[in-house]
């Protein structure tokens, strides 16, 4: 558990994080950031490489959750739903209270747990804070000017990230 803007690990794409990578450091579960992780802002349906990628990861054992701070919408319900996914919205971000609902809810330790997200300032120190795998990865998709800004903003701590995959 730290105060630490560091991922753990980097990865281009949410697609590249392998059951054999979780599996071989112990992590039973995965908590998925939404938007920009596994499908791009605005869309209903999940992109076909990352359903793909999902139900795989579930062959293999791994439980997947989606934690997003997005507000009570129809379309985390559309999203969740066709990923076969469970997910919390208001998950509060880098504050942990969501991830301790989850984990308390799927029954998981911190230990046995891991969190990918696009962001570092919500999704990598809410990990690190709650004592979780830290995973970044590569926005799916830069499309307004404040997100450029914002992941310039992170670029330093991404290229801290002591193991980037
Ligand atoms: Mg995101």
């Amino acid at each position: 558990m730290s105060f630490s803007l560091i991922p753990d690990y980097s990865f281009r794409s949410i697609c590249e994080v392998t059951p054999e990578f979780l599996l071989s450091r112990g992590v039973a579960l995965l908590l998925l950031d939404l938007d920009n992780t596994i499908a791009p802002y605005g869309t209903v349906v999940p992109p076909e490489d990352i359903a793909a990628w999902a139900k795989n990861m579930k062959r293999n054992g791994i439980e997947l959750f989606i934690i997003t701070n997005n507000r009570g919408s129809n379309r985390v319900e559309s999203l969740a739903s066709a990923f076969k996914m469970n997910y919390i919205m208001k998950a509060h971000k880098p504050f942990v209270s969501g991830i301790s609902r989850a984990l308390e809810q799927l029954g998981k330790k911190p230990g046995e747990t891991a969190l990918a997200g696009d962001q570092v300032y919500t999704d990598i120190l809410a990990a690190n804070c709650a004592g979780l795998l830290s995973i970044i990865v590569e926005p799916i998709k830069i499309r307004n000017p404040m997100l450029n800004l914002r992941y310039w903003l992170e670029a330093p701590f991404r290229a801290m990230c002591p193991n980037k995959l």
